[in-house]
């Protein structure tokens, strides 16, 4: 096995070109309906793009929706697969991402980390233990005023950083490698545009799980319940036999489900029903579930158990008193992966080979991958290293960022 060669001036590289990008405002906005969400996006979008035609990257393309895709063409005539990584560039809207002024901290000692001389906001490794995991590195951090956005600019950069690798060392073997950089991952409109048959990979990661050795190919089975409780409004004083409130009924039904099956009861491969939202008063009432299980037989069971309930809170108050309404949201893409588990087990080996251990586990939410992989482009998720997403104590080690880029390299390499 040929061991990869990351030198100083390839960490430098790459620790520059992930400053440069977390330094580009690109928060994304829930409540826009343009694709990307916000107008900023397009700066680093314009950015990256110029970056990868600069880099000599084939055919890069950006479209009208601020979608980016490059090649890096093959090197070997044998047929091998396409091989595509993907990694979004939009920051949480959960978090101030405007201004970030990363924090660099050499050979790490494991205590904490003063952030802002002015504010004192600390980095505590007491409140975060993971930071211990991180002495001796080369720590990035924000200046506890925004979030730093290795989520998910630490993906952009490694990817990035991996084809530049690829394409300065032609005695690494590999066949075309397919690299795709989204906006609006965070609102969860990342995949929905991705125009896959362009793209042309047969599979693909997307470098955007957190510490280093994570690989997921297994997320929750996602539908949205809204169930509706019609009441009766009269005047109190005349409602004697009369009157029905929404409002009362609507917390009786709340108490129907299993109160051991929320998010805060289970965990692993444990589904839920989440009440998300309770509103309401004595003429109606609303309330709003998510409901997730990773197993597909179990998460048919719970679609069919809440509208059960419906039916016999309707037997008990009268008919149409409750109405429920369920929209699937999005699959495991676990059961795309039938028969094609190799592509899980070449990220596996290319962990091994690159002496990280994979930690496999399941997603308990969703990822663009999940989307891509119904797409019919299936798409594990790697880790991009960071810590503590979404907010001011993010950070990212510059060397959980080379590792996965030697992942990545080891993926790209000819398998035949
Ligand atoms: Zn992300």
């Amino acid at each position: 096995m040929q061991t990869i060669e990351f030198n100083h001036e390839w960490k430098m590289r790459l620790l520059n070109r992930f400053l440069t990008y977390v330094k580009i405002y690109s928060t994304s906005d829930a409540e826009s309906e343009t694709t990307p969400s916000s107008p900023q996006q397009w700066d680093i979008a314009k950015y990256i793009f110029q970056e990868l035609q600069d880099l000599g990257l084939s055919d890069v393309s950006m479209d009208e929706n601020g979608y980016i895709m490059a090649y890096v063409p093959s090197n070997i005539s044998e047929n091998e697969p396409t091989v595509g990584f993907i990694a979004h560039y939009d920051t949480s809207p959960d978090f101030n991402g405007k201004d970030v002024n990363p924090q660099i901290w050499e050979d790490y000692n494991g205590g904490d980390l003063l952030l802002n001389q002015e504010t004192g906001f600390t980095l505590s490794s007491e409140k975060f233990p993971s930071l211990k995991k991180y002495v001796g590195k080369t720590l990035i951090t924000t200046d506890g005023t925004s979030l730093l956005g290795a989520d998910d600019k630490a993906g952009v950069a490694e990817i990035v950083t991996a084809a530049e690798y690829l394409l300065a060392h032609p005695d690494i073997k590999h066949g075309r490698i397919a690299i795709g950089f989204t906006p609006d991952e965070e609102i969860g409109r990342g995949a929905h545009k991705f125009n896959v048959a362009k793209f042309g990979a047969e599979y693909a990661y997307t470098m955007d799980g957190s510490e280093v050795g994570e690989l997921e190919y297994e997320n929750f089975n996602a539908a949205g319940a809204v169930v509706k409780i019609n009441g009766l409004s009269v005047h109190p004083g005349y409602a004697f036999g009369q009157m029905k409130n929404a409002g009362l009924l609507a917390s009786e039904f709340a108490q129907m489900l299993p109160a051991n099956e929320t998010p805060a009861t289970t965990k692993g491969f444990e589904g839920f029903y989440h009440l998300t939202d309770f509103k309401g008063d004595v003429s109606e009432a609303k309330l709003q579930y998510i409901i997730r299980d990773h197993d597909a037989e179990k998460f048919e069971n719970r679609k069919k158990i809440i509208t059960e309930k419906v039916a016999e809170f309707n037997a008990k108050h009268g008919e149409n008193t409750a109405e429920i309404e369920i929209k699937e949201q999005y699959r495991n893409m676990k059961q795309q992966f039938e028969g094609k588990m190799h592509i899980v087990e070449i990220a596996e080996q290319a962990m091994k080979d690159a002496n990280i251990e994979p930690k496999i586990k399941a997603i308990r939410g969703g990822t663009d991958g999940a989307q891509l992989s119904y797409m019919g482009l299936p798409c594990p998720n790697i880790f991009a290293g960071g810590e503590n997403f979404h907010g001011p104590y993010e950070y990212v080690a510059l060397e959980s960022m080379e590792k996965a880029v030697k992942v990545m390299v080891n993926i790209a390499k000819a398998k035949k």
